[in-house]
């Protein structure tokens, strides 16, 4: 027999998971509303030549990691691996330039990367995000940082700090990949092969490069921070002063690149310090300025700020933590059921109860009473109502108080009514 899995680096997600999920979308909910953020949900499929252009040619999503397909029409399509392009595609296709500025976004759902699967790192996994679009001051990109700082606060997740370089624009980062060209390709040898051929056409993703004998060559590599033009330089302090203002603990560390190509200026990493290097250093929520990417996807010069979470790598550390959380609240009521007719009765009985929010625990697969009562004293419920076909026949049900043991006929017209009284006292 063939045995079927999930695809590696997907998983069935459960009630716990679940539940996780949903926080995480009730507190992002929660501070979208109050900062202005509408929900957005664009389509799991794209164009494939959207990210390509959008998160450019060059990054490890679109070398390596889109899950890209060609349809029975002939159309090429990419699952999609981050959230930005496509929410850039609707914010234009749907006229939203017009709109008074800024336009807030915020979305939540699944991505894909085929990427090598390990702790925190899947290739089906939740993210969510917030995009700014139409301002280009520092205060949104301060704006920005603060959403998600508030975000994982919220959740539980202690000793955050935000990593922020600037990477400058198209003034002068040229500038910056010029001297960071020179000094990497003095350094050639030392790079792995991916490097080497990047190295040439897109020289700052070396910067992002995870092996460890180009980490040794980055170290002493020119930093962007020196190369910035005055705008930029005047950028950087002043978010700096708004996030010091705040008392968001942040590091300036300038060798942060991100592995998107569209960013310009701020570029930040959401991580928590701890003693576990492996915990170290996975990023939680990471995201920045993004001036140029609007108009290469062809809309109007518009500046914009944004940035995404992991879900699943948030999860994992508040998981540990809430493990002893209680359980879920108890049933008060229990209906048993005895014969037929009962069971068909039951089943009208529960969709009343349902209809009036009073929550109701049933067996409608058992037949004994006796096993039934069972049950109802293991959830602990206060009363169990017991429908027999004497009861249908007469129109009544029985109510009984589990702890005294006393019982009475309650006419099955009123039984809904009648309980929501009783578990409102
Ligand atoms: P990393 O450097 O860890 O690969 P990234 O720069 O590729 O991250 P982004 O594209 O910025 O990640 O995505 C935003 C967030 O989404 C990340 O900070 C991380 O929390 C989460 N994330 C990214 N890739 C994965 C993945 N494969 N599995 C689980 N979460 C992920
Ligand atoms: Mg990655």
């Amino acid at each position: 027999m063939v045995k079927f899995q999930s695809p590696t680096g997907m998983h069935d997600l459960f009630e716990e998971d679940i539940k996780q999920l949903h926080k995480i979308e009730k507190i992002s909910k929660d501070i979208a509303d109050f900062y202005g953020y509408k929900r957005i949900e664009t389509p799991i499929l794209e164009q494939t030549n959207l990210f390509e252009k959008g998160t450019g040619m060059l990054t490890d999503i679109v070398e390596k990691e889109m899950y890209s397909l060609r349809t029975k029409g002939g159309d090429h399509l990419t699952l999609r691996p981050e959230g930005t392009p496509g929410i850039v595609r609707a914010y234009i296709e749907h006229g939203m330039q017009s709109l008074p500025k800024p336009v807030k976004l915020w979305y939540m759902g699944p991505f894909f990367r085929h990427e090598r699967p390990q702790a925190g790192r899947y290739r089906e996994f939740y993210q969510f995000g917030f995009e700014n679009f139409g301002v280009g001051e520092p205060v949104i990109d301060a704006e920005i940082i603060q959403i998600f700082y508030l975000i994982l606060k919220e959740l539980g997740v202690k000793n955050l700090i935000v990593e922020i370089n600037s990477i400058g624009d198209s003034q002068c980062r040229p500038y910056y990949k010029k001297a960071l060209t020179h000094y990497l390709k003095a350094r050639q040898n030392q790079l792995c092969p991916n490097c080497r051929r990047r190295l040439l056409k897109n020289p700052l993703r070396v910067l992002d490069c995870k092996e460890n004998k180009c980490q040794a060559v980055i170290k002493n590599a020119p930093q962007s921070l020196d190369y910035l033009c005055q705008e930029c330089h005047n950028h950087l302090k002043s978010l700096l002063e708004f996030l010091d203002a705040q008392a968001i603990p942040y590091n300036l560390n300038p060798y942060l690149v991100r592995g998107l190509d569209y960013y310009t200026r701020t570029v930040f990493e959401f991580k928590q310090t701890g003693k576990d290097e492996e915990e170290n250093q996975q990023t939680l929520a990471a995201g920045g300025r993004y001036d140029t990417l609007v108009k290469l996807l062809g809309g109007n010069d518009t500046p914009a700020c944004g940035g995404a979470g992991g879900a699943e790598r948030i999860i994992n550390i508040i998981k540990r933590k809430t493990e002893k959380s209680p359980r879920s609240k108890n049933f008060e009521i229990f209906l048993a059921q005895v014969g037929e007719m009962a069971k068909k009765r039951s089943l009208e009985l529960i969709s009343e109860f349902f209809q009036a929010k009073v929550p109701v625990k049933f067996s409608l697969h058992k037949d004994s009473l006796t096993t039934q009562l069972k049950t109802a004293a293991k959830l602990n419920v206060k009363y169990v109502l017991i429908l027999g076909q004497k009861e249908v026949l007469d129109g009544n049900i029985i109510l009984r108080e589990m702890k005294s043991g006393k019982q009475k006929n309650i006419p099955l017209k009123r039984v809904v009514k009648e309980v929501k009284k009783k578990i409102k006292k």
